[in-house]
């Protein structure tokens, strides 16, 4: 009795396309090859999860396997499946995608541009974090990153691969539920290229690369944000024969600023008045992106007024216009006083004249808007 493709997967029947893909994902990685080696239990597990996977996320063959079963597959000249299952060349052609990088042949190689016969390798990319000031994020910045990358060795010749003739792919006919099917998988003499090493130098790896240590300048535009990727083209590492190089990925870390908060495209300033300034008014420096700027501080200006810069946050990305900086009034009251002091603010205590009489214009617009939602 043949096991039922949902049990198989650990789902039940009304499982979504994600919820299917997902199961069979985590079966895949469980039962992978490479981490249960010479297991044919695993083995087995992982072929019955790909055939599984294999009917369940095809939306007509699952419609007629949930209407009759293993049998809709069954009666036909070759089988279907209930001959050999599928073999492990096919799961990893069909179903590489859902292992992340579909990476074959080994060495971190990755295939892309499918379709085409030849197959051109692409070598794999690499990924660097890079910290900027938000002062660098506000103008943008040249960096230079010091990377290891690996080249062709100089010295590396290639010759067709004998396996595939330089095709890059194998072709076997498979029997499938539709019948017999030519099927083409990467060579995996060399890895989908086409070509194998010939000569190499003695510090040159199997693939005739090896590692240089590089400087690459990488242009960051102004208003990047916390966690972007920027992508280098062709600065990854290089494919053996005739592939292209990988990538570098370069992820954007912010480092916090000492005063200033950002939030998307505006900054925030915490400005702290004396009680003497706040009452009399003065002007005080605060930090920007740009530098620091002299601010004026109106007499009688009131805790949680937000004064707007405008254009003085971080530009967009796009290049069209930024945020401004909102400076925030935090008016600072001493926690204690000496005698003299606190006889004077005893002797205010009974006048009127320092009763509240809040005014709509002490708050900003902002606060306003918060104080309707909340
Ligand atoms: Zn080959």
């Amino acid at each position: 009795m043949k096991e039922d493709y949902y049990d198989i997967l650990g789902i039940s029947k009304g499982a979504s396309d994600a919820e299917i893909k997902k199961a069979y994902r985590k079966m895949a990685l469980k039962y992978h090859p490479d981490k249960n080696p010479d297991n044919t239990e695993a083995e087995e597990k992982f072929k019955k999860a790909a055939e599984a996977y294999e009917v369940l996320s095809d939306a007509d063959k699952k419609a007629r396997y949930d209407q009759f079963g293993h049998q809709a597959f069954e009666g036909g000249a070759g089988g279907g499946f209930g001959g050999g299952g599928m073999n492990m060349d096919d799961i990893f052609s069909q179903f590489g995608d859902i292992f992340g990088g579909g990476g074959f042949g080994g060495g971190g190689f990755s295939g892309f541009g499918g379709g085409g016969r030849q197959r051109v390798v692409k070598g794999s990319n690499l990924r660097i974090r890079v910290t900027l000031s938000l002062e660098d994020i506000a103008k943008g910045v040249e960096k230079k990153i010091k990377v290891k990358r690996k080249i062709k060795a100089p010295g590396t010749t290639y010759k067709t691969c004998g396996t595939c003739g330089g095709s890059g792919q194998v072709t076997r006919v498979t029997n499938t539920i539709l019948g017999r099917m030519q099927t083409a998988s990467p060579c995996q003499t060399c890895g989908g290229s086409g070509q194998t090493i010939d000569k190499k130098p003695a510090d040159a790896d199997a693939h005739g690369l090896k590692v240089s240590d590089e400087t690459v300048t990488v242009k960051i535009p102004a208003g990047v944000v916390d966690g972007m990727q920027l992508k280098v083209t062709g600065k990854g590492n290089d494919a053996p024969g005739n592939g292209i190089a990988g990538d570098l990925l370069v992820a954007i870390q912010e480092e916090e600023h000492p005063t200033l908060k950002r939030e998307g495209d505006n900054l925030h300033y915490d400005m702290y008045v004396s009680l003497p300034d706040a009452v009399l008014g003065n002007s005080k420096e605060i930090d920007t992106v740009t530098g620091k700027v002299r601010i004026k501080i109106e007499p009688g200006v009131q805790s949680g007024k937000i004064l707007r810069l405008r254009g003085k946050g971080i530009p967009s990305i796009n290049g069209y216009g930024g945020g401004d900086l909102l400076v925030h009034v935090n008016v600072w009251t001493p926690k204690t006083l000496n005698k003299k002091q606190k006889a004077f603010f005893e002797s205010m205590k009974d006048d009127e004249h320092f009763e509240p009489k809040p005014e709509s214009s002490d708050k900003s617009f902002f606060e306003k808007v918060k104080d309707m939602f909340s």
